[in-house]
């Protein structure tokens, strides 16, 4: 393996934060959703404070914010922050973790000895070919491994320390911040944009070694409540009017060929219904909906309540009431305003010898939100593959260049700075 350029801890420090079980919880009253984040997010302030950054600390959520000050006698180089998200995926048990490093990669399957049917194939993972003769590390077979997002943790904090150690790396003052619930589509929600007081951030949590994501899907939720009438089944005749039945028809009236997450990729975007709870007299159908464009998000909402009106004209004596919720805008809108947060971006993994990839996101991060809340935030890669599964991979070779990018970075928005 390579040496890297900037030697830190990052990797030691990875092995110690999976081992706290962080996984975030959909039904919870609680924030963070679920109280063992903050052993993470705990140990991560003290850490901060041991490398001397004073102003590390907790708030009331859990947030923990931190200041490394400037280095540059230029006063006014731009705040800029790295962020990332503690907790792991609801889907899969983060309990436990047993971390494995493969050294030196020899391009072979990799077989988790906790469950010997768990391997991960090169066949399915032709990104490993690539990694031959490096580290890397994943779980036992039986959890998942939590790089998503605890790689994207280590490597803001070994980029910390290093800055830390040569204060002749001339930078503006960095901010880090370090969040909860991101898995379950909390990780903003008290997320103070103007305490963090950055210009720009960057969320360390994307996958494959140079990726830049300055695009993400715009989201919305349609629940679409059917109504019926119940009777009696043996007396019903002429009066029962089934809720289950209309439902099922405005389910196979929605696109198969198209705009649906089966059939869709790339810059296509999608319907779909992922939850029915079902009577007679009352039918609930969730739905998510998803694209770039946010007018057509419209149109897809538009075409949804059509297919929804046909399935209630079938069935005289029903009806159907329509909720559309915002979840999230595509962060694009925003970073088109902001050329220099991305281009800078893109400079600093050019520096650190790489292609910026620039891939949209068919999903959100918390970049989506902040980038709305007044945080322009892109997200750059980690090294993260297989999140939210048992066969999670990462290699370290890619999260030493994930911390060289930080720290080039940093360089970067003070060299632009007059
Ligand atoms: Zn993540």
């Amino acid at each position: 393996m390579n040496s890297p350029k900037y030697a830190t801890s990052c990797v030691e420090r990875f092995l110690e934060y999976v081992k706290i079980d962080t996984q975030s919880c959909e039904d919870s009253d609680a924030y963070p959703s679920t109280s063992t984040q903050l052993d993470l997010l705990g140990r991560l302030r003290e850490e901060l404070l041991k490398l001397g950054v004073e102003d590390a600390a907790m708030d009331e959520h859990g947030y923990v914010f931190a200041t490394l000050p400037a280095t540059s006698d230029k006063p006014d180089v731009p705040v800029i922050g790295f962020l990332a998200h503690v907790d792991t995926s609801p889907e899969v048990s983060g309990a436990g973790v047993r971390a494995i490093v493969h050294q030196d990669y020899d391009g072979r399957d990799l077989v988790l000895p906790d469950d010997p049917s768990a391997v991960i194939s090169v066949q399915e993972n032709p990104l490993l070919a690539e990694q031959i003769g490096n580290d890397i590390i994943t779980a036992s077979g039986t959890t998942l491994l939590g790089a998503d997002n605890k790689a994207g943790v280590a490597e803001i904090m070994g980029a910390a320390e290093y800055l830390l150690a040569h204060p002749e790396i001339p930078h503006g003052p960095i901010r880090i911040g370090f969040t909860p619930d991101e898995e379950v589509g909390g990780g903003t929600e008290y997320f103070d944009v103007e305490r963090f007081g950055a210009y720009c951030a960057y969320t360390m949590d994307g996958e494959s070694l140079g990726e830049l994501q300055v695009e993400t899907f715009s989201a919305d939720s349609i629940t679409a409540t059917f109504h019926g009438f119940n009777t009696h089944p043996g007396f019903a005749k002429g009066k029962m009017v089934n809720a289950i039945k209309v439902a099922a028809d405005f389910i196979a009236g929605l696109p198969r060929d198209g705009l649906s997450p089966e059939t869709t990729a790339g810059y296509e975007g999608f319907v779909h219904p992922n939850m029915v709870e079902a009577s007679v007299e009352r039918t609930t159908v969730k739905l998510l909906v998803r694209d770039f464009n946010a007018s057509k998000l419209k149109e897809m909402e538009q075409l949804v309540a059509t297919i929804a009106s046909q399935a209630v004209a079938a069935h005289p004596g029903s009806r159907v009431e329509i909720e559309v919720q915002e979840s999230y805008r595509n962060m694009k809108a925003v970073l088109d305003h902001h050329a220099d947060v991305v281009e800078n971006a893109r400079e600093a993994i050019r520096r650190t010898g790489l292609e910026p990839s620039i891939e949209p996101i068919r999903g959100g991060t918390d970049g989506s939100r902040l980038s709305f809340m007044g945080l322009p935030t892109p997200n750059i890669f980690a090294g993260e593959h297989n999140f939210h599964s048992r066969f999670e991979w990462i290699s370290t070779s890619d999260m030493h260049k994930a911390v060289e990018v930080i720290i080039e970075l940093c360089r970067i928005w003070e060299e632009k700075t007059s």
